[in-house]
């Protein structure tokens, strides 16, 4: 078996990582595709739990600011990521990939309640487990919950997917002058307040000491390449 950096990871992608070009919210090409280099990972020995956001389909705080209930329009968010993590599953199985969603809000006839013991038996038989509907609090972000689940599940690496090759002073597909920084500390992130992750994420993995790749998975291969030793996108550690 190939000898990768580390053991277990914790990806989180943005619901938009699944939208299609014309504006369609789940693009089966790409989910099958994203599907596939997960499932080569699994191949490889990787251990991976995933959480995917859900602003593909409705973010509460927009939602809110035309006027719904902030609590109702962040469970209606929740729900989106539950619909996002089941289309992952099901490509996932298509490629012969075992599969766990294990969602924070209970609708166990859709997926299993998330219980800590249980996802790490998951993900230590080699099944991928799919963290759904976020925290299962309002008020919180996927991104917050990424790093809640990479600290519960002893995740040795969280990876943060972008579009672009990792972070920046500012958007390098606005600003040319952008400057890439291919390693920086939690303190520099918050203080700077580079476009990473939320507040709440970031500290979150601060103090837990997890450190962060934010990096292009888009790039066929890219998470493979970094597995097995190379520099790819930007680290972000304490
Ligand atoms: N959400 C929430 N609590 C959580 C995680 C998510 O209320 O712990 C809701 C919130 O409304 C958020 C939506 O789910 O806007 C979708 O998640 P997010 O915006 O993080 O998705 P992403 O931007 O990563 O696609």
């Amino acid at each position: 078996m190939t000898k990768l950096i580390c053991q277990r990871i914790l990806l989180k992608l943005s619901g938009e990582a699944l939208m299609s070009e014309t504006g369609g919210s789940i693009d089966a090409d790409i989910v099958k595709r994203l599907a596939t280099e997960i499932k080569e990972l699994c191949d490889a020995g990787l251990q991976i739990g995933l959480v995917i956001g859900g602003g593909n389909i409705l973010r509460g705080a927009e939602k809110a600011s035309e006027g719904l209930d902030r609590v109702t329009s962040d469970q209606m968010g929740m729900l989106a990521t539950v619909i996002n993590a089941l289309a992952m599953q099901d490509a996932l199985e298509a490629h012969g990939q075992q599969v766990r969603v294990m969602s924070a809000l209970k609708i166990n006839q859709v997926c299993e309640d998330y219980i800590r013991r249980r996802a790490v038996r998951h993900l230590e038989k080699g099944r991928v487990v799919i963290f759904a509907a976020g925290t299962g609090n309002p008020f919180f972000t996927t991104d917050s919950a990424a790093s809640l689940r990479a600290i519960e599940i002893n995740a040795e690496l969280m990876i943060k997917a972008t579009k672009v090759k990792g972070v920046y002073s500012a958007d390098p597909q606005k600003d040319k002058n952008a400057k890439f920084y291919p390693r920086l500390t939690y303190d520099e992130a918050l203080d700077q307040r580079l476009n990473v992750m939320d507040t709440t994420a970031l500290v979150l993995c601060r103090d837990n000491n997890v450190p962060m790749r934010v990096m292009n998975i888009f790039e066929k291969g890219a998470v493979m390449r970094l597995m097995m030793g190379e520099e790819i996108g930007s680290l972000i550690q304490r």
